[in-house]
């Protein structure tokens, strides 16, 4: 079938629009008319060629109608809403225990740019190969293929182009409070980074009680967002002594941190803060060079019984965790629509700018007739 798809791996700021072939979906797949997909700094990272072979097609927050069934594709039907999350085995210890976001196949599922068999469902229109399953979806098309697993099932009256960001964006927010940190009521958090990701786990820990929430941040408008999202206290990225400053909040520094930005330094703060038995959160890992090697200050760990945790996807469960998400969305507990921002697919490349530039918070593209 001929498809419209943004293509990555040709040059140029931002994936190019293109026509491509994919083909139907295979056993346990399905075809998916995508309404709108969210895009996510592993996108913009990914664009240039970091972990994925090219040319491929990326796009990781999708969110679209089932169109066609693969054989032995049973739990749904033609015209079920869906959103999209990680591919994963489903056999794996890791998946057994639900927790897929630490599939043992999570590298090749996601980032491999095909199945396991080594086949992919796109190629250009003159034959030539083009990859596809990222994340199991690869959903900056019109149509995607994806594995059942990916998809999850979502009531008919939410506004499915609105779902999208659920599926990467603020499920790494919103379940790295919750699930992952199991921050409770009464508790302390500081959150590092108010992008989509940050601001996700502002209105997580406001939803679930949290005594005091400390955004950090260097943009003032972010920082402002994040108060109206539940923050008690902000604090800009490049005050002096934010690490006092953030202790003071309690008197004794923080119950958890949860860092969302690839800055060592901040990796320290982010630490520096925890109060005693506190934990350490983090999505992404200090980038190298940015500011120099990064190690722990493991005598503060051991003296405070301190615990720094690596979380991917908010540990979630995607097929339960994410319709609760919506459910929270639907009782006014979680607005992260009020985050997005709205571009036709054909407009990708200012999206992606807008992205970059931290114009958008969380840009999304829209596909289908809303566009
Ligand atoms: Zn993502
Ligand atoms: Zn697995």
């Amino acid at each position: 079938m001929r498809i419209t798809a943004a293509l990555s791996g040709k040059g140029g700021p931002a994936p190019q629009l293109v026509e491509l072939e994919q083909e139907e979906p295979r056993a346990g797949e399905m075809r998916i008319r995508l309404v709108a997909t969210g895009i996510c700094h592993t996108d913009l990272h990914e664009h240039p060629g970091r972990h994925s072979p090219q040319p491929i097609v990326l796009g990781h927050e999708g969110a679209g109608v089932v169109e066609k069934l693969g054989e032995g594709v049973t739990g749904f039907e033609v015209g079920d809403h869906v959103i999209l999350s990680g591919n994963s085995c489903g056999r794996c210890p890791s998946c057994l225990a639900g927790r897929p976001t630490y599939c043992d196949l999570a590298m090749p599922l996601c980032f491999g740019g095909k199945r396991l068999d080594g086949s992919t469902a796109l190629c250009g229109t003159s034959g030539d190969a083009v990859h596809s399953h990222f994340f199991g979806q690869s959903s900056f098309a019109s149509h995607s293929i994806v594995p059942v697993r990916t998809a999850v099932k979502m009531a008919k009256d939410l506004p499915l182009e609105k779902l999208g960001p659920l599926g990467c964006g603020v499920v790494t927010g919103a379940g790295g409070v919750i699930e992952a940190l199991k921050v409770g009521f009464g508790d302390t958090i500081a959150v590092f980074g108010t992008g989509g990701v940050g601001l996700s786990a502002v209105m997580a820990a406001k939803l679930v009680g949290a005594k005091r929430i400390v955004a950090v941040d260097l943009d003032e408008q972010r920082l402002e967002m994040a108060r109206e999202f539940g923050a008690t206290d902000c604090i800009k990225g490049d005050e002096d002594d934010i690490a006092p400053k953030i202790r003071g909040v309690t008197g004794r520094g923080v119950d958890f941190s949860f860092n969302t930005t690839n800055a060592g330094s901040v990796h320290t703060l982010a630490l520096d803060v925890l109060a005693m038995n506190g934990t350490a959160g983090f999505v992404a890992a200090p980038l190298p060079g940015k500011d120099g090697p990064w190690a722990p200050q493991m005598f503060a760990m051991l003296a405070g019984g301190r615990q720094l945790r690596g979380i991917l996807g908010g540990d979630a469960n995607p097929q339960t965790f994410l319709p609760q998400l919506a459910e929270y969305w639907r009782q006014g507990k979680l607005p992260f629509d009020r985050m997005l921002s709205f571009y036709p697919f054909a407009e990708i490349e200012r999206a992606f700018a807008d992205a970059h530039s931290g114009k958008a918070i969380k840009p999304v593209l829209l596909m289908g007739e809303n566009a």
